[in-house]
């Protein structure tokens, strides 16, 4: 068992060496934020990122899942710990206005040029998991075990964590005791928040299309208009939530696009519909799914379509649930180093991850038994903004803040980059010391 003085000296080497290394891990950050990449297409963020860390003498091994990066650090015998960074950057116009702001764009298979920008700090993510590379390497004496680092692909369309997994992460590498990950947010910068068990919405994005029989807008009894179908689709999708979902449950259905026809004259052939389903509980997330196909069939054969509707499951996660005792275990960590004041306890959040399969056995289809995980939260609303902003509570205060996705969002400030690193740092060393 550690001594205060020993617990006080490892407090005081990871503050040292995430100061040495802070500047490098700066650059990294403005270089990966410069130049974001779509999920799936990381090719010079990754390359970057298995650069970084082979310098820190990792053993390094590219392409995991695509554009994935793990790094291994073999430390004599003791538990394996898995950190997870993710890389993708988003289809949005940076208007941060800052010096390394992005100018990229790419083009999409249609032909058309897209905007780039980091707007949610996957390259803070991932910059942290270098520095933090950093930090254990040269504190290498005070600790043993397996590190395990992974820089994983497209988080934001819930592929690269699946990716990653099918292609042997828990087989070709070792399979983790314990999991840690972390994800920016408008808190104050330097804050550490942590959620106990349920934290995260569990998400599917599914597209349907809706069959019509297209012709003359003057001659409707001729055809079978789809634009008719949607509109009672939309209208009755209304009813799951109010009518079929215990009140006491959290569910969210969103139709976020419908789309059919071209032109006032013309009745269209078929409809397409987006819907964003989100809830805390798996169970009751498929039958909210089971449901939406029921009503759109039923209000098929009302409207009388030649043919049933077409889902599409265009991506989907399950909810976060964060380990408790690992919880505890890694808020302790984080007091005894952040000290209380700067700990927060985090509210939440109807936003998705697709991290938590990382952790499931099942869903995520490695086998055996489930991985216990932690997710925590870091601040990145720096202290002057922070108190001026309306609200008291981290809830208040948020919904006066720019969110992750908003082309403002900007949470690479200097004491979140450090905060990061030192978070990791110190979420490692619990297991590993
Ligand atoms: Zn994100």
């Amino acid at each position: 068992m550690a001594t205060q003085t020993e617990c006080f000296n490892l407090k005081d080497a990871i503050s040292k060496q995430a100061e040495a290394t802070f500047v490098d891990t700066q650059t990294l950050y403005r270089e990966l934020h410069r130049t974001p990449e779509l999920p799936f297409q990381e090719y010079k963020t990754s390359a970057r990122l298995a650069d970084a860390l082979e310098s820190l003498d990792y053993e390094v091994t590219r392409g995991v899942g695509g554009t994935g990066v793990v790094a291994l650090m073999h430390n004599g015998s003791g538990r394996t710990v898995m950190l997870r960074g993710d890389m993708d950057a988003l289809p949005i116009k940076e208007e941060t206005g800052l010096d390394f702001a992005s100018n990229e764009t790419t083009t999409t298979s249609d032909g058309n040029e897209i905007p780039l920008m980091h707007a949610c700090g996957h390259d803070l993510h991932s910059s942290c998991i270098v520095g933090t590379a950093a930090v254990m390497a040269a504190l290498k004496k005070h600790w043993s075990g397996t590190l395990m680092l992974i820089c994983q692909p497209a988080e934001e369309i819930f592929g690269g964590a699946k990716a990653m997994l099918n292609d042997g992460l828990y087989e070709r590498f070792p399979r983790p005791d314990i999991i840690l990950g972390q994800h920016n947010m408008p808190a104050l910068a330097g804050s550490v928040g942590h959620i106990s068990g349920s934290a995260m919405a569990a998400c599917t994005n599914l597209a349907v299309t809706i069959h019509g029989a297209g012709g003359h807008g003057s001659m409707p009894a001729q055809t079978v208009d789809p634009v008719v179908i949607a509109a009672h689709v939309v209208t009755r999708l209304q009813s799951i939530v109010s009518r079929e979902v215990p009140p006491e449950e959290t569910v969210v259905v969103t139709v976020g696009k419908l789309h059919a026809g071209t032109q006032a004259n013309i009745i269209p052939h078929s409809a397409e519909l987006e819907i964003n389903i989100r809830s805390f509980d798996d169970v009751l997330h498929s039958q909210v799914v089971a449901s939406i196909k029921r009503i759109i069939r039923a209000e098929c054969e009302a409207g009388r379509s030649p043919k049933l509707p077409e889902f599409r499951t265009l991506n989907e996660t399950i909810a976060l649930h964060n380990d408790p005792m690992a919880v505890e275990h890694v808020r302790h960590a984080h007091t005894e180093y952040f000290g209380d004041a700067n700990l927060f306890a985090m509210p939440r959040l109807n936003a998705s991850e697709d991290f938590p399969l990382l952790g499931n056995a099942e869903v995520g289809g490695f086998g055996g038994k489930d991985i216990p995980y932690v997710y925590w939260f870091i601040g990145a609303t720096p202290a002057e903004r922070w108190a001026k902003t309306l609200g008291t509570s981290v809830s208040q205060k948020m919904r006066h803040l720019e969110m992750p996705h908003s082309p403002y969002y900007f949470p690479g400030n200097d004491v979140t980059l450090r905060t990061g690193i030192e978070a990791m740092a110190t979420g490692a060393l619990a297991y590993l010391a």
